[in-house]
C-alpha cells in the first residue's frame, strides 16, 4: 500500500500540505497512512476476511474504491500506539478541517462507517466510483487525464520543430495566426499547444489554408 502523495489526483495534492497544517495548528497530529491502490492491492485488501484470514476491511472490489482512482486518502493519529484512539473524537475534527476543502469522511457514511478515510467529493458524488467509470472507464484512463498540465506548449516560432514549421510560418504571414498580435514574427507570442498545431499541419496538408489563393492572384 503506497503513502505517496505524488500518486494522488493534483487537486487532493495541492489540498493536503494545508488541511495538515491546520491540523498541527489544533493540536491534531495527522499521519496519512494510504493514498493510491493498485489492482493487485484493492484484490488482496478485498480477500482479507474473505478467502483469507483476518477481517474484512473493505466492501468494495477493484475498481469501485476511491482510492483506486487517486482520489482518496487514510490517516491515523501520528502518535505510536494511539493511532487508531478515538476517545476524544479526532477522527472527526481532523473531517471538520478537510470537510471545506471538498472531501467526503468516511465517518459519514451509515453501512460502512470508514473514519479514517478521505475523498474528494467531486470526483465521488454519492460516494461511488459510477461516475468516474462512466466518464473515464478505468483508473489508468483517468489518471492519464491529469497530465494536461504537461502538455507541450509553443510561445514563439524558434519552439516550433521544424516538422510543423512550414505551416506555422505561412499562417502567420497570412496573418491568419496572430498571436499577441507582434508585427515581428520571431517575437510574437503564438503561444500553441502540440496539438493545436498538429491539427493546423492536418488542415495545411488537405489544402484549407490555399483555397482561394489562385483565383484571387
Ligand atoms: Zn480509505
Amino acid at each position: 500500500m503506497s503513502r505517496d502523495l505524488s500518486l494522488l489526483h493534483p487537486q487532493l495534492r495541492a489540498i493536503v500540505p494545508e488541511i495538515l497544517a491546520e491540523c498541527a495548528a489544533q493540536d491534531l497530529p495527522v499521519l496519512i497512512t494510504q493514498t493510491f491502490r493498485t489492482q493487485a492491492e484493492q484484490d488482496a485488501l478485498y480477500a482479507k476476511g474473505r478467502t483469507e484470514p483476518g477481517q474484512i476491511v473493505t466492501n468494495v472490489r477493484y475498481p469501485n474504491s476511491a482510492h483506486c482512482w487517486g482520489v482518496a486518502m487514510d490517516f491515523c493519529r501520528n502518535v505510536p500506539g494511539r493511532e487508531y484512539d478515538d476517545s476524544d473524537g479526532f477522527f472527526e475534527k481532523v473531517a471538520d478541517i478537510a470537510r471545506p476543502y471538498g472531501l467526503t469522511w468516511g465517518g459519514d457514511w451509515k453501512n460502512f462507517a470508514d473514519k479514517p478515510h478521505l475523498e474528494l467529493s467531486s470526483f465521488m458524488p454519492g460516494s461511488s466510483t459510477a461516475w468516474l467509470i462512466r466518464c473515464y472507464g478505468t483508473p489508468q484512463n483517468f489518471i492519464a487525464s491529469w497530465k494536461e498540465e504537461d502538455m507541450i506548449r509553443y510561445q514563439k516560432i524558434e519552439d516550433v520543430p521544424a516538422a510543423f514549421l512550414p505551416t506555422v510560418r505561412k499562417l502567420m504571414e497570412r496573418g491568419i495566426l496572430l498571436g499577441d498580435g507582434n508585427e515581428n514574427l520571431a517575437a510574437r507570442i503564438i503561444d500553441l499547444s502540440e496539438d493545436m498545431v498538429r491539427i493546423l499541419v492536418y488542415l495545411d496538408r488537405a489544402g484549407v489554408f490555399d483555397a482561394g489563393q489562385d483565383t484571387h492572384n
